[in-house]
């Protein structure tokens, strides 16, 4: 384990962590979950907090490497993103949009030594395209159509009627968007419920 390790800390930075994303499966999956409950709460809220210029420099990365955008910008940004994720998600609507300032860059490809437990021999890992922008309106639109185009069935629109946000479904079965919702939906349930017993027994 140790070994192990060291070997892996003896390589250029760049194959480090190439290696480390190759084995991470499950964890990537928690982290485009992660992104998109953001992603829906950030431009569902109305409200741009502290924490969402961090996060948005998260959500970018590494496709966008430049200085993080001002609140005001995010706010507007948010409204627009809102209303194109509406468009596409419950209008069914293709989403287009404009790729400002993006290159395609091609690594070269990297021949490492397999790590133990493996016998040692040399392993070629496969290169990956990936894209580059100036531009974090971009970079942000590439990461948003990226999650939703794979995890489309979880972005729902929460049914109480009086809400309606969007939101991502973590567990395939949630209908609401955050527990208030629910417990409200319940609650006028209840409600109705025993109002119609209550004319029924009249
Ligand atoms: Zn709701």
């Amino acid at each position: 384990m140790k070994k192990n390790r060291r070997t892996l800390d003896l390589l250029p930075p760049g194959l480090r962590k190439l290696l480390r994303g190759s084995e991470r499966g499950r964890g990537a999956e928690a982290f485009d979950r992660w992104h998109l409950e953001w992603l829906f709460d950030f431009v569902e809220r109305g409200e741009v907090l502290p924490d969402d210029v961090d996060m948005a420099a998260s959500f970018t990365t590494p496709t966008y490497a430049g200085p993080k955008p001002r609140t005001a910008e995010l706010r507007k940004f948010a409204a627009e993103v809102a209303s194109e994720l509406r468009r596409f998600l419950l209008d069914h609507q293709p989403w287009t949009f404009p790729l400002r300032e993006v290159r395609a860059v091609l690594e070269a490809p990297v021949t490492a030594v397999a790590l133990p437990p493996a016998p040692p021999r040399a392993v070629r890992i496969r290169p990956a395209t990936m894209f580059e922008s100036s531009d974090w309106r971009t970079a942000f639109r590439l990461r948003a159509a990226e999650l939703v185009a794979q995890y489309g069935e979880r972005c729902r629109q929460c049914q109480r009627k009086e809400c309606g946000r969007l939101f991502f479904a973590d567990d395939p079965r949630q209908r609401f968007c955050e527990p208030r919702c629910t417990n409200l939906k319940r609650l006028h349930a209840f409600r109705a419920e025993s109002k119609s017993e209550k004319s029924a027994s009249n």
